[in-house]
């Protein structure tokens, strides 16, 4: 096995938690409500559950199954090419939780279900009409699959009554086949963040770029411009890491002044908000950003 790179410092962190964390986490015990943040041990929790200056807490909502059609060489999802059938109470019981419990924004995700004719987009809808009927005060990103393009599945999700439309590029153009579920394309991911720009042209969309897999700067700018060419209006950048040894390896710790220096690059190219450094995951703080950015 050829070497591998040693951890830097700063991503041996310590997790801070607050006031705000303790009482969420709190309340998600009687809730019987899963979140992707606890699962993932992710250690932006204590940030994202605890809100900021805007008192906004995030957390990230996993539908439709634990199982994915495709596998991505970057991620350690099960992967199958017939996952369970949904469940379809699974709208209703998870917006009644999420509505009880007392989060500001919410991130619903999946895994990619090409096994089903609409990708799961009304699933993903019906949770967040469902959301919305019962607590209209909470902020809703959708973090979607590229639904091998089909635009009536964007659709579906946009007239959701969702805030945010996510969905992740990943990375840039050319390491996209090697880095990527071979279903997965650049140009098909930016045309869905397109086709949702062009069903309501008031959304805000957000997409994501993992750092550490081989890019050249050359290429994240462009990702980048190719980004806000397809009306893209908040962008994360995360180091990549590796799930398992299995999964591809990392090739750079990108250094935190390098994440701050594309922070910089993206709020001169006009992006909404732009959230960039080590430990930065696609939903990070996504409620304090978002409120940040309207209020701007
Ligand atoms: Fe949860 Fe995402 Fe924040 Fe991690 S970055 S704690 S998964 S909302
Ligand atoms: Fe993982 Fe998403 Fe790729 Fe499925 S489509 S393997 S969940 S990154």
């Amino acid at each position: 096995e050829s070497e591998r790179l040693r951890l830097p410092p700063w991503l041996k962190t310590k997790i801070p938690v607050g006031e705000n964390y303790a009482r969420l986490k709190d309340q998600l015990r009687k809730l019987n409500l899963s979140t992707v943040c606890e699962e993932a041990r992710c250690p932006n929790i204590g940030e994202c559950w605890g809100g900021g200056e805007h008192k906004t807490a995030t957390a990230t909502i996993m539908l439709l199954g634990d199982t994915c059609t495709r596998g991505c060489r970057f991620c350690s999802v099960k992967t199958s090419r017939a996952p369970p059938a949904p469940d379809p109470n699974e709208p209703v019981h998870t917006a009644t939780a999420i509505a009880s419990w007392g989060l500001d924004y919410v991130v619903l995700t999946s895994v990619d279900r090409d096994d089903l004719p609409d990708g799961g987009s009304n699933h993903f809808a019906k949770t967040v009409k469902e959301i919305k009927r019962q607590n209209d005060n909470i902020l809703v990103e959708c973090l979607v699959p590229d639904f091998r393009g089909d635009l009536t599945a964007v659709k579906t999700i946009v007239e959701s009554g969702l805030d945010v439309y996510a969905h992740n590029i990943e990375t840039v153009e050319a390491l996209t086949p090697f880095v990527r579920d071979r279903r997965a394309k650049y140009r098909q991911s930016l045309a869905t963040l397109e086709g949702a720009k062009s069903v309501n042209s008031d959304l805000i969309t957000k997409s994501s770029i993992m750092l550490g897999l081989g890019e050249t700067d050359e290429e994240i700018q462009q990702t980048l411009a190719d980004l806000r060419t397809a009306g893209v209006h908040c962008v994360t950048l995360g180091q990549y890491m590796q799930p398992t040894k299995r999964h591809l390896k990392v090739v750079e710790y990108v250094t935190p002044s390098k994440f701050k220096h594309w922070e910089e690059i993206g709020n001169s190219m006009g992006f909404l908000y732009v959230a960039s450094g080590p430990l930065v995951r696609s939903s990070y703080k996504a409620g304090e950003f978002f409120i940040a950015s309207i209020l701007k």
